[in-house]
């Protein structure tokens, strides 16, 4: 088999039985780079000569043990909003164009102590406030399925990355849907994992009760072992927890899967709900059980995002305001042109609107009527969740709406593009676990299927995953 399509444990067997070392491993991505991403335009930035001094690393730890982590020495990408010491993290800002990190994210220090290698960082949605990662300040990113597409977003870079085999693996993050939307747009796997599940730390804020780092991989088997790397309790972070230990399903025969009647209504293409009703058929087929489910909350769960996350937003990028780090542009007559300036030129319109809608719904007056009826109704989002893993283990739906649209079709209408994110705001909303996994094709653009899961049981997601996987294999 080639390279590019080997998964983490077949390249770890390689690696140590020396039939290959990190470094030609290292110098195959970067050439793989090298070739793609000028048309790609993954990457907003490359770590080349790191990637090698870790590499080189790697090797020796290969050499001096027998007993190496499964992700010692594998190439990944990494989102520009997690921190690597020393490297650039702009978030796809201008504001941050020209800011390096002086400390390791959480889940960087973890890949470090496993001697992971890293490639560079790659392009998303300006402080991931986006869908098509059109919102980048720097350029847009090609949908390696059909090069006038968008990649999706917010963490389109990494989902490009890893369908177009730059990287084994990539970091994103999930806010209302940044890892598992752009997964389904570009054909591979995203994990979005439990609220506290893994640290926050040196993840650059957007709404800090909804942000969540995971992976963007080939296969839920990679999905699992990257995200059983980066998991913990961390002191950084109060809202991580120590993971805890629930029994998880064993097979598939064990396990009821939950078709939720609100997200198979009018609003989504035909075509992909035949498709993903298909899918769990075909799981149904296979001994899991089906039985239909209602979250009757959904319908507001995209007017409760539009709440919580600006008003989260607007208290988190209060921090740019020109002085203390980030793009300052120091003329005008006191201190309030110098926010003024520094803001107005430094941040783009989605960010912007966001920030405008978050200090409105905030402000004296409108608080109760919309902050406070939004966080009561979020709790309402949480409960029919709740109700519905009384009865399912899984619940089975699609990604997205749509597949991948093309370039300029939604930046006119802000509010088309929202609806792009209908299917996974509620998982944040909740703080569940959900995973995106392709599940075919339509008009040649990937679909994605959704599986959701209650708090803590990623296990049942890889479980009934890697099963789907086997399905389609056969
Ligand atoms: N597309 C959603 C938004 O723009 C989700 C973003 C994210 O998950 N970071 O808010």
């Amino acid at each position: 088999m080639e390279l590019e399509n080997l998964s983490i444990r077949d390249l770890n067997k390689k690696l140590k039985a020396k039939e290959i070392s990190s470094l030609e491993l290292t110098e195959f991505y970067i050439s793989q780079i090298e070739k793609k991403d000028d048309d790609i335009k993954a990457f907003l930035s490359y770590s080349f000569d790191e990637a090698k001094k870790q590499a080189k690393k790697a090797d020796e730890v290969i050499s001096s043990s027998d007993d190496i982590s499964l992700l010692c020495g594998i190439p990944f990408a990494v989102k520009d909003n997690i921190l690597i010491k020393g490297q650039k993290a702009t978030a796809a800002s201008k504001m941050l164009e020209n800011y390096n990190a002086p400390y390791d994210a959480f889940v960087i220090e973890k890949l470090k102590e496993k001697n992971a290698v890293f490639l560079g960082k790659t392009n998303m949605d300006e402080f991931a406030m986006g869908s098509s990662t059109e919102n980048s300040a720097f350029f847009c990113t090609k949908n390696p399925h059909d090069k006038n597409k968008v990649p999706g977003g917010s963490s389109g870079g990494s989902a490009a990355a890893v369908a177009s085999s730059q990287a084994v693996y990539a970091l994103g993050s999930d806010t209302g849907g940044s890892i598992r939307q752009p997964a389904s747009f570009c054909g591979v796997v995203g994990l979005k994992p439990t609220y506290g599940a893994v640290s926050r730390y040196g993840l650059i804020a957007m709404a800090s009760s909804l942000d969540q780092i995971g992976p963007l991989t080939k296969t839920v088997d990679d999905a699992e072992i990257v995200f059983d790397a980066i998991l913990g309790k961390d002191k950084k972070d109060a809202t991580s927890v120590a993971y805890p230990e629930k029994m998880a399903k064993s097979g598939l025969s064990e396990i009821t899967i939950g078709i939720p009647k609100e997200y198979f209504v009018d609003e989504v293409d035909p075509n992909i709900k035949d498709i993903v009703k298909k899918q769990i058929e075909e799981l149904q087929s296979a001994g899991a059980k089906i039985k239909e489910v209602s979250l009757p909350n959904t319908k507001h769960a995209l007017s409760v995002y539009y709440i919580i996350m600006p008003a989260e937003v607007s208290s988190n990028m209060a921090r740019y305001d020109g002085i203390k780090y980030g793009y300052s542009k120091q003329h005008g007559q006191d201190l309030s042109d110098v926010y003024f300036n520094s803001r107005g030129e430094g941040l783009g319109n989605e960010v912007k609107r966001r920030i405008m809608l978050g200090t409105y719904v905030l402000s004296a007056g409108y608080y109760d009527a919309y902050y406070k009826k939004a966080q009561k109704v979020r709790t309402l989002i949480v409960d029919d969740f709740k109700k519905a893993f009384e009865e399912v283990d899984v619940l089975a739906t699609p990604t997205s709406p749509t597949v991948a649209f093309g370039f300029s079709e939604k930046t006119k209408d802000p509010l088309s593009m929202y609806l792009a994110d209908i299917f996974t705001v509620p998982v944040n909303l909740a703080g569940v676990p959900a995973i995106s996994i392709p599940c075919g094709s339509l008009d040649g653009m990937p679909v994605g299927l959704q599986f959701i899961a209650p708090w803590f049981l990623e296990k049942n997601l890889f479980l009934v995953g890697k099963e789907y996987e086997k399905l389609k294999q056969n």
